[in-house]
């Protein structure tokens, strides 16, 4: 499949465009070309056609037309490869209204059959410990934090509690742990259900104590893996699956005091992470960890026995043609 072929060529890190539907009935696209090969034509609304136009190429692009099913089956690979003891990252990066939530967790309030990769990915987990017989005892964990102006909050506890006690350090012994987060034990897909609805309400509840909106943090939902093998040797690994805060530029002659503050805090941690997924795809020795509570969280995941793939969604409408190349360049650059 398209994961296994793309991984010899492109080592741990992938990357996949997204474009949602044009809802506004009056609204154009600036999308000409998805191509097979995951190339992508982009044309300038303001340009005449053959002088407007940039390409960009990425592992896959996935148009309007591709569904949750045809996402997924695009993710499993990866999803599978956790319980081989690889350690994964998914990432939903682009402005706000683009689609990063519906890929991830689906549309709110929607049936299974939307359901997104999070949901799907659990699930999966289930399905593969139940099945296989040469790993015993396995143990899914999961947690669920947001990061908010560099400061990490637990979502799956009661939401006093959560934003009395903001989590400011990491946690390094396996490097797959997240520091004092509540770990729950899950033992069904309803139970990761469960948990995450109060990781969204959680999630909803702080931002509006904050007067913030809920996409202007990241979340993370955190997936452990434990188990036993034939040998009787452990088996541990993580999944995580990142819901990015909008990577909107804000206007600086337009926001002041706090939206100012939150707006610089999410430039910097996104332009940390791409610091450091570039500088693990070209293999530097130093890798920058440290300059984000992002990246620090994620940092055993990324590199090393790490698999990433980040999902780069797209609003086609013409409107958002600045964000587009905005979202599109970031991609690249992590590509
Ligand atoms: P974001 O999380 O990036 O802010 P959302 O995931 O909330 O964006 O998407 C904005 C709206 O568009 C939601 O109502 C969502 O259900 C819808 N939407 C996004 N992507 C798709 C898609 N591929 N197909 C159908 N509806 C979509
Ligand atoms: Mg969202």
């Amino acid at each position: 499949n398209l994961y296994n072929m793309v991984q010899d060529l492109k080592g741990n890190i992938r990357v996949y465009c997204r474009i949602r539907p044009v809802f506004n009935a009056e609204a154009k696209s600036v999308i000409n070309f998805v191509g097979q090969d995951g190339s992508i034509v982009v044309r300038d609304p303001t340009k005449p056609q053959r002088e407007g136009s940039k390409l960009f190429q990425f592992n896959y692009c996935f148009g309007p037309y591709d569904t949750q099913d045809d996402i997924y089956l695009e993710t499993q690979p990866l999803i599978r490869s956790v319980m081989d003891g690889y350690n994964v990252c998914i990432f939903a990066y682009g402005q706000t209204g683009s689609g990063k939530t519906y890929t991830m967790s689906g549309p709110s309030g929607g049936s299974l059959k939307d359901a997104g990769i999070n949901y799907r990915a659990l699930n999966d987990l289930f399905e593969i410990s139940n099945r296989r017989k040469d790993v015993t005892d396995y143990h899914i964990q999961v947690q669920m934090v947001e990061i908010y102006n560099e400061q990490v909050r637990d979502l799956l506890t009661d939401s006093s509690s959560m934003t009395k006690y903001p989590l400011t350090g990491c946690s390094n012994s396996y490097g797959l742990s997240l520091p004092d987060a509540t770990l729950h034990q899950v033992e069904s897909p309803t139970d990761v259900l469960n948990l995450m609805k109060l990781g969204e309400l959680n999630r909803a509840v702080s931002s509006t104590a904050l007067n913030a909106q809920s996409s202007r943090s990241h979340s993370v939902l955190t997936v452990h893996v434990q188990g036993k093998d034939v040998s009787g040797s452990n088996l541990r690994s993580c999944l995580h699956l990142v819901d990015l805060a909008g990577s909107e530029r804000v206007d600086k002659s337009e926001v002041t005091g706090e939206s100012l503050r939150e707006a610089q805090h999410i430039n910097r941690s996104l332009s940390c992470l791409a610091d450091v997924i570039s500088a693990l795809a070209q293999k530097n020795s130093h890798i920058p960890y440290r300059n984000s509570k992002l990246t620090l969280l994620l940092q055993d995941s990324l590199g090393g026995h790490g698999k990433t793939l980040m999902f780069a969604h797209v609003n086609p409408e013409e409107d958002s043609f600045l964000e587009t190349i905005s979202t599109l360049k970031f991609a690249q650059r992590v590509s």
